[in-house]
């Protein structure tokens, strides 16, 4: 999902309210490559106070393939998709996508007895890429492939060894905060290629320690990145130089945390960046604070925070389900207070095995498992995702830790290999030769083989696809780079 085409198109409707030089004036709707053609009955788009542009419910809805209905008692147009619903309250600033509230900037209205609902945030909800046409007056909708089909969204806790870096992975809109230190780069930029679809839409650095941001410049080598936060310190290290250097070529939106906008991905999540807006001798308590909020759940992350400084801001921190444990499980980063006020039921430990901190400590790790919170840690699991549809959250961990995991000691025995998810429908080992296209299974998006994305690709995420039509049919979309 590209947030920059979200700002243009708001942009430009607003522009296009007094510059309307079409013919017919008329705006008009295309829904991947055909014009909508609306019936009187049904009204006609318009574009409304706020500039946004307003549809005919049902007959854009059901051109877009969705069953539509309407609740009387709820004056609430219902749209349903793929196992997405979007519920749609007359008059009100927000829409409902599986149950979870996502704001909006303007309201669905009746007139002339005809239901008309904003159409970006509507369709936008069911995957698809809404862009305006200002020559033509045309709101240009194309599908979206089926990754945002479920609802679901995912914080990846990657095993970079002693450091931290997370993927939050919402559909097509993707967030990395930090990611580990300068060797680890590689993996990172491995593991992110099977959720990135074109571009990296934010990274977030949370401190200036190499255990952080040491692999981001592989990572900006790797990917288009759209907006970079970080917490606006400068360090003297080579590290701290490579990483601004790489911020400054990149030219990607660049904010401080404290000036950073809150970010809204497409399911309606936010991430949060808590204002802790002093300033502190020790580069661990200038981490840039993060909260990711989905519906009911929320996911916090601290970087390397010191409790010290947390109790200092503790009215800013609130009860959590998940907790990115601070400083690899450092006996500093943990309070009473600290949890008392987060209350965590799950915490998440990135640390390496035999570290040699002694991460997690005796005291933290006594402390998480004291409040009855699931422990794990990137040390015992390797790579941790956690999957939340905004009420119920699953982790594809079992491997909880006890008081015997202090200091990340080996045990004899590796981190559990994670069964692969099969794909939906059967599929035929990529062979190098007779390929035409290359599918990745997990983001649902198919590349022309020579692509650079493929290169990227883990074999076992590869698909081979005949034709462009078999891709397409299969539900995969194409590649926004190489445009196979
Ligand atoms: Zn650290
Ligand atoms: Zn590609």
């Amino acid at each position: 999902m590209k947030k920059k085409i979200g700002l243009l198109l708001v942009a430009a409707l607003l522009i296009s309210v007094p510059n309307c030089t079409n013919a017919d004036g008329a705006t008009k709707v295309e829904i991947n490559g055909k014009q909508v053609v609306y019936t009187k009955e049904a009204g006609a788009p318009f574009v409304d106070d706020t500039g946004r542009t307003q549809v005919p419910f049902r007959q854009t809805m059901e051109t877009y393939g969705c069953t539509v209905s309407w609740d009387g008692t709820e004056q609430m147009a219902i749209a349903q998709k793929d196992g997405i619903t979007v519920e749609v309250p007359i008059g009100q600033p927000y829409i409902y996508r599986n149950g979870i509230k996502v704001e909006n900037d303007t309201a669905a209205l009746i007139q002339d007895g005809r239901t008309y609902l904003p159409i970006r945030v509507v369709l936008e909800s069911f995957g698809a890429k809404v862009q305006w046409n200002g020559d033509t007056n045309t709101v240009v909708v194309t599908s979206g492939g089926q990754t945002t089909g479920n609802g679901d969204i995912q914080v990846h806790f990657l095993d970079v060894g002693q450091g931290d870096a997370a993927l939050i992975n919402d559909g097509e809109f993707e967030i990395l905060i930090d990611a580990g230190v300068s060797a680890e780069g590689t993996k990172v930029v491995q593991y992110l290629s099977d959720y990135v679809d074109g571009d990296l839409d934010v990274v977030v650095a949370s401190h200036e320690d190499a255990d952080h941001i040491g692999g981001l410049p592989a990572v900006f080598d790797a990917y288009t990145i759209e907006e970079v936060v970080d917490n606006g310190r400068t360090s003297s290290t080579k590290t701290y130089q490579t990483y601004h250097n790489k911020v400054q070529a990149e030219g990607a939106d660049y904010a401080a945390d404290t000036a950073a906008q809150n970010i809204t991905l497409p399911s309606g999540a936010t991430l949060e960046f808590l204002p802790i807006t002093d300033v502190y001798d020790n580069a661990n308590d200038n981490s840039v604070v993060t909260m990711l909020t989905y519906g009911d759940v929320e996911v916090l992350f601290t970087g390397d925070l010191s409790s010290d400084v947390a109790d200092a801001n503790s009215s800013l921190f609130s009860d959590v389900d998940v907790l990115k444990a601070g400083h690899h499980g450092s006996r500093t980063s943990v309070s009473s207070q600290f949890l008392q006020t987060t209350e965590p039921e799950y915490v998440v430990i990135s640390a390496g095995l035999d570290n040699s901190y002694g991460h997690p400590h005796k005291e933290a790790l006594s402390a998480y498992l004291n409040t009855g919170a699931d422990v794990y840690g990137t040390f015992r699991s390797g790579d941790i995702v956690m999957t939340t549809d905004g009420q119920q959250i699953s982790f594809d961990t079992t491997e909880k830790l006890t008081l015997s995991d202090v200091g990340a000691k080996s045990n004899g025995t590796t981190p559990v290999q994670k069964p692969v998810t099969q794909p939906e429908q059967p599929s035929k080992p990529v062979a190098e030769t007779t390929v035409t296209y290359v599918g990745n299974k997990n983001s649902k998006i198919f590349h022309r083989a020579s692509c650079s994305s493929v290169s990227r690709m883990k074999d076992s995420n590869k698909v081979s696809l005949n034709s462009r039509d078999a891709a397409i049919s299969q539900g995969y979309r194409p590649c926004e780079n190489c445009q196979p």
